[in-house]
């Protein structure tokens, strides 16, 4: 027994059913193709987990990951997160490295002058 899910409100009915038990919805107009749509998450949670070591990265999978097309709400919500994060991320090292290089030019002036 094969389960689709309803186009309509998204809960699984049973193929054999040409009203979906839940909405309403008429699913015999539906095509097999398009009740077989098979959601793919995985660039979405690639990119939310490379958020946090590689921030430039979890921004491009996760950007890459929200312009799929079969991509599930679940799978959507983790590629924004992963954008927020990685966002978040580079901002903070490239406020990082500022601090390191004036960090480091201080100090260098610091001993520039005591020579
Ligand atoms: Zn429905």
């Amino acid at each position: 027994m094969a389960t689709k899910f309803c186009p309509a409100c998204g809960k699984p009915v049973n193929e054999e059913n040409i009203i979906c038990p839940s909405c309403g919805h008429n699913l015999s107009a539906i095509s097999s193709v398009e009740s077989e749509v098979v959601h793919d998450d995985g660039p979405a949670i690639t990119g939310f987990v490379f958020s946090f070591i590689f921030s430039l990265v979890g921004l491009i999978l996760s950007a890459i990951a929200l312009k799929k097309p079969n991509i599930s709400h679940r799978g959507h919500g983790f590629a924004k997160a992963g954008l927020i994060i990685s966002i978040v991320g580079l901002v903070s090292e490239v406020i990082a490295s500022i601090i390191i290089i004036s960090l480091a030019g201080t100090i260098a002036a610091f001993f520039a002058g005591v020579e």
